[in-house]
Order: structure tokens, then C-alpha cells, then sequence
């Protein structure tokens, strides 16, 4: 795919998403930290629906050691790999007051450190929490990337750094979410939303479903 078509995806995309940001809840980056630990492998909702009451009583490391694991456990029982989540909390609370004064660092090395926090998590605090221009790949930027052209890869990896090199600096911040939030409304893993894309005229996806002559739609999920 070339630049010229880069651009113009993110043009389109920036447009029909006008505010492009997480669906998290948090009001702060440590909140956002928490919210992004439990949203593996788990729909943000469900995230939302427990941080909404954990949050209420305990937003900070000290208060979060404080309700303990089993404590913690109570709040996010309905999360899946719960257990994990809350033993990996609890230490990532510690590591923050014994080694940044209990503030979430804004240092991509320091971040992976914390357990439970790998590159994908990361990449998403310093994007959404500190502003800066890092593009998470999740499994909705994967499949977006492969399907339209934009930034094929292989892994995880391969997709970050080919978007790293090719996206348009003027949209590299918000790059994360514009793509996120395409892939988890329109380009959905199943059935995606082709005869409602905003770039399903720069897509490269061989089985996108296209218009029909008889202003039907073909009905092909690849
Ligand atoms: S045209 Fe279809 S496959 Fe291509 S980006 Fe849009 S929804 Fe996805």
C-alpha cells in the first residue's frame, strides 16, 4: 500500500471517528493503568462495570493494597483470569510505591517491568494517559492491518513497527484508537461491515463484501 493511501485512511477514519478515544473508564493514569491490566482477554464493558465500584473506594496504590488480594478479588470476580489479575495488582501497586513514589512512570522500560504489564499495555498508557505518539496493537489493529493492506505483519510486533514507519505523523497519536475502534464497530472479525466502510473503496481485503449491480450486497465473510 502506498503513503497516498495511508493518508487517506486516516483522513476517512479520522473523520467518521471525530473523538477517538479509549472506552475505558479512568480519571486518572493510574486508574487507566488498572482499567488496561483487567481489559485482557475481557470486553472493556465488563472492565467498566467493576472498576466503576472498585475505583469508588480504592483509585490509589496505597488503597488498593489496603482492600488486599482477596479484597480486590470481590471486585473483579466477573473478569476472566481474575486470580492472575488481582496477585499481578497487587504487585504492580508495591513495585509503583517502592520504586516511582506510587506514580505510574512514564517510561516504556520502567512500565514493562511492572507485573502484568507487557508491551501492548504500554504502549496503550503512554498513548492514551501521557499523549505520546505509540500505537498498541491489539487483536482488532492486527486483523485491520492484515485484511486492508495498511501495515501486514505476521505477529503483533511486526504490525507495530511497519504502522511505527509508515503512519502519516499527524495521526500517529491518535493511530491506536482510530484503528481499534474501526475494527471492533465495522471491521469486525466476522462479518465485517464492508457496505458501511468509510474506506472500503481504499481497502485491499480480496473478500470484502462489495456492492452489487442489483444495489444488494454480496455476502462473503473471508
Ligand atoms: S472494506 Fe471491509 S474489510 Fe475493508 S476495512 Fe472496511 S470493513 Fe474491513
Amino acid at each position: 500500500m502506498n503513503q497516498m493511501k495511508r493518508r487517506q485512511i486516516f483522513e476517512r477514519l479520522s473523520q467518521a471517528i471525530p473523538d477517538p478515544t479509549t472506552e475505558l473508564k479512568y480519571t486518572t493514569p493510574f486508574e487507566l493503568l488498572i482499567a488496561v491490566v483487567l481489559s485482557a482477554q475481557a470486553t472493556d464493558k465488563s472492565v467498566n462495570k467493576a472498576t466503576e465500584k472498585l475505583f469508588a473506594v480504592a483509585n490509589t496504590p496505597e488503597k488498593i493494597l489496603a482492600l488486599g488480594e482477596e479484597g480486590l478479588k470481590r471486585y473483579i470476580r466477573h473478569i476472566g483470569l481474575y486470580n492472575t489479575k488481582a496477585r499481578n495488582i497487587i504487585a504492580l501497586c508495591r513495585q509503583l510505591l517502592d520504586r516511582h513514589g506510587g506514580e505510574v512512570p512514564r517510561r516504556r522500560e520502567a512500565l514493562e517491568s511492572l507485573p502484568g504489564v507487557g508491551r501492548k499495555t504500554a504502549n496503550v498508557v503512554l498513548n492514551t494517559a501521557f499523549g505520546e505518539p505509540t500505537i498498541a496493537v491489539d487483536t482488532h489493529i492486527f486483523r485491520v492491518c492484515n485484511r486492508t493492506g495498511l501495515a501486514p505483519g505476521k505477529n503483533v510486533r511486526q504490525v507495530e513497527d511497519k504502522l511505527n514507519r509508515h503512519t502519516p505523523v499527524a495521526y500517529k497519536k491518535d493511530a491506536h484508537h482510530l484503528l481499534i475502534l474501526h475494527g471492533r464497530y465495522v471491521c469486525t472479525a466476522r462479518r465485517p461491515k464492508c457496505d458501511r466502510c468509510v474506506i472500503d473503496d481504499l481497502c485491499e481485503y480480496p473478500h470484502k463484501r462489495l456492492p452489487q449491480p442489483d444495489g444488494g450486497r454480496e455476502r462473503t465473510d473471508g
